[in-house]
């Protein structure tokens, strides 16, 4: 794969595209030709021990090419700071696009799931385990392509043809496959396990259990096929419920090999209505009168399902058990505006010495406006308000007081959001306002946690500011 020489300027926008285990990753926009690159900024300073996480996942990274993975482009290393350049999925993370307890079309679920085995055959042909396999880890490129993001945890488990079998505990563990939490097991099948509740999330906006241990009673039924008319598995007709019987095959050796996934009845189905070329845009035309059991139109019953998942949130607010961190209100929030202002009055400049240098040579930090917002990623997690910046920030710290949600402000003006969710795991998220030309756009983009929970609480925090909301601009 070529590797271009950074010679001229780039954009580093302030606005972050997402965090990752050692920090922040940024869009770069090229001054000259446009190119939009996806930087990962690794702080060596603030974590001791990324150096040899980060050259780890860079070695595999850069062996990989391949049109469902995220290519890698270079590195920039100095001393407290490295950088990593990654091509830009516009698209953001699948889940976004995971309505929660409803899941997506079939069709689409169909489209990416051929696209995931398309990726992980080609990263299973070259050896490589990525471990990690979950929603918050496929990307969406701009045209609406399945690329498989973070090598983090990725390993190699075939070297000149002989395999191994791997003894480390590590992944995801809603996402984990049984043996890999008892080990050691065979990579290749744990990967496709993984697919396999990726799979289930896709169907149905739900993951199956919390972990797949026998402590767990979701599981628990799973394993001694007590589960038929339980949730998720309801939701499934019988050719999808096949599916993911073979792929969650508890015994590893008689799970589904990926081949045979790919020869799967309802990996095979036509499904007849139209998927936008860009997946953030749902297009119900078109569709056709059979569902991939012939019971009913996949796209109405996906289109009942949204109505119904709408009705239950208005109708049954979460309580969570999360301790809010209660700042001080008044100055938390004047703080919090101030610091947006002063953010966006900042154009930070910081040209970097040129010698020793393949990768870029300069960065400028550049505010986000309205006519540079498209460059950034697309998410179904913001809204327009019809309030301004200190209303807007006082009634969104008003609305998380009231669900009991931690928030702190940060200095560049973003509220940062703790809370647990239904499997009493941590979920952070931040708030950002944007004020595009005198409005204001709140933008909810997670930290930590799971991406299907992250849309749960944010459809919650919706329809508590619903007051606020300006449904008149949709377009963002
Ligand atoms: P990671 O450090 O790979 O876990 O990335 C953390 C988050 O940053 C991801 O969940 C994405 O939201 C975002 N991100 C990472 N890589 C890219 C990329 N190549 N393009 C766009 N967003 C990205």
């Amino acid at each position: 794969m070529q590797t271009s020489t950074f010679v001229d300027d780039w954009l580093c926008y302030n606005t972050i595209l997402g965090e990752g285990a050692y920090g922040e990753v940024k869009l770069l926009i090229h001054k000259k030709s446009q190119e939009k690159i996806a930087c990962k900024i690794i702080d060596h300073h603030k974590y001791k021990d990324a150096s040899a996480a980060i050259n780890r996942e860079v070695t595999i990274h850069k062996l990989l090419d391949h049109e469902n993975i995220i290519k890698y482009f270079g590195r920039r290393q100095e001393p407290l700071k490295e950088y990593i350049f990654l091509e830009y999925a516009a698209g953001g993370e699948l889940f976004q696009l995971i309505e929660p307890d409803v899941g997506m079309p079939p069709a689409n679920t169909q489209m990416y799931m051929k696209q995931l085995l398309c990726g992980v055959s080609y990263l299973h042909s070259k050896g490589i385990a990525h471990r990690d396999i979950k929603p918050e880890n496929l990307l969406i490129s701009i045209d609406g392509i399945l690329k498989i993001s973070d090598f983090g945890m990725a390993t190699l488990f075939r070297f000149k043809g002989r395999e191994r079998l791997l003894d480390k505990k590590c992944g995801t563990k809603p996402y984990l496959a049984p043996e890999v939490l008892q080990r050691p097991y065979k990579a290749p099948a744990a990967d496709l396990w993984s697919c396999g509740i990726v799979f289930v999330a896709m169907m149905t906006g739900e993951l199956p259990w919390a972990e797949a241990t026998d402590k767990n009673e979701e599981f628990l039924k799973w394993k001694n096929d007590i589960y038929i008319s339980e949730t998720p598995w309801a939701k499934l007709g019988n050719t999808a419920l096949s599916l993911a019987r073979q792929i969650l095959n508890v015994d590893s050796m008689r799970r589904l090999k990926l081949e045979q996934i790919e020869r799967h009845p309802w990996m095979r189905l036509e499904f007849s209505f139209v998927i936008s070329g860009n997946p953030l845009i749902r297009s119900t035309e078109n569709s056709s009168d059979s569902s991939e059991d012939g019971s009913e139109k996949p796209a109405k019953r996906w289109n009942s399902m949204v109505e119904a998942e709408t009705r239950m949130n208005r109708d049954t607010p979460t309580v969570t058990q999360s301790q809010p961190t209660i700042s001080h209100r008044h100055s938390t929030i004047m703080e919090a505006v101030d610091s947006l202002r002063n953010t966006r009055r900042d154009q930070v400049c910081f040209s970097q010495p040129t010698q020793n240098e393949d990768l870029v040579l300069q960065f400028t930090q550049s505010p986000i406006t309205k006519d540079n917002f498209q460059d950034l990623i697309k998410r179904l997690t913001r809204f327009y308000v019809k309030t301004g910046l200190e209303k807007t920030l006082e009634v969104l710290c008003t609305v998380l007081d009231s669900l009991h949600y931690g928030w702190t402000t940060d200095a560049n003006g973003a509220v940062s959001v703790t809370t647990v969710d239904s499997c009493k795991n941590q979920l952070t998220f931040k708030a950002n306002l944007f004020d595009m030309d005198g409005k204001i756009l709140l933008d909810f983009r997670l930290s930590k946690g799971c991406g299907l929970q992250f849309k749960k609480k944010f459809l919650k925090l919706k329809e508590c500011l619903s007051d606020i909301i300006d449904n008149k601009d949709v377009k963002i």
